[in-house]
């Protein structure tokens, strides 16, 4: 199984419109940051994970030609705003692509995108989508495998986390409950959230993702949803060898 990092930013992505701090005008294009998704490749198909605004640009990086399903965490629009942008695989793939969600994430989507389930919609293209509701602990499967997903705690939000074998996938995380951190123990690879240094009510810091990996203990960890207060060549090299910073366009293999 292959996860490639689509982009690893927070909301704004980075660099952040009229910044000109040291990382945004950085000239390191592990500086530039997408607003935060991930594919992940398999032998039985493709799943993404978030569908955010930069969705076109990052489906048009990876070269993804069909989609088997996409995992929305929750419904901030830096995690649902490219949703139009899947009418190409549509039309490609002939059929719908199926979103799956908490029922709350999916009753706002169903607002936010009203026009995709009006019949009346005027003529214009709409994207063909179908919303598949989901249950923290409750596991089922997509292309394959077997997805479990893990409730998240996101300021006052309740998201989703997902573990998908030996890959567990965390973003937007302010804290992570002790049943959530037991259930994905010594994954191989665990992507998780880590927005700066300073605390933020909504966000991980570096040192409160730190202790979550370091309780974890995955074979490897790569921290995304990043601000443009570090240099992607400084976390590296504060961070230890089996942590690093994530970076748009890494691939990253999971042991099956
Ligand atoms: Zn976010
Ligand atoms: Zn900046
Ligand atoms: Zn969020």
């Amino acid at each position: 199984m292959r996860v490639t990092l689509l982009g690893t930013g927070t909301s704004t992505g980075v660099p952040m419109i009229g910044c000109e701090c040291s990382v945004c005008t950085s000239a390191d294009p592990r500086d530039r940051r997408l607003r935060t998704s991930a594919l992940i490749e398999t032998a039985t198909g493709n799943i993404l994970i978030d569908a955010g605004p930069d969705m076109r640009q990052q489906l048009l990086r990876a070269g993804v030609q069909s989609l088997h399903g996409v995992l929305i965490t929750h419904e901030h629009q830096d995690h649902i705003g490219g949703i139009d942008d899947l009418r190409p695989l549509n039309y490609r793939m002939q059929t719908s692509v199926s979103l799956y969600s908490t029922e709350h994430t999916l009753g706002i989507l169903r607002k936010r995108y009203h026009y995709a389930f009006d019949a009346q919609s005027g003529g214009s293209s709409r994207p063909n989508i179908d919303l598949v509701p989901i249950t923290p602990w409750q596991a089922f499967q997509l292309a394959g495998h077997t997805i479990i997903p893990l409730p998240i705690t996101h300021g006052p939000m309740s998201i989703l986390g997902y573990r998908i074998g030996q890959l567990a996938y965390i973003t937007d995380a302010s804290y992570i409950d002790d049943h959530v951190v037991d259930a994905i123990q010594g994954v191989d690879v665990l992507i998780i959230n880590a927005l700066r240094d300073q605390p933020h009510p909504m966000h991980l810091s570096f040192a409160q993702a730190q202790q979550y990996v370091d309780r974890i203990g995955p074979r490897r960890a790569f921290f995304v949803h990043l601000s443009h207060d570090l240099h992607h060549a400084d976390l590296l090299h504060r961070l230890p060898d089996f942590m690093q910073p994530g970076f748009d366009g890494q691939m990253i293999e999971v042991v099956e």
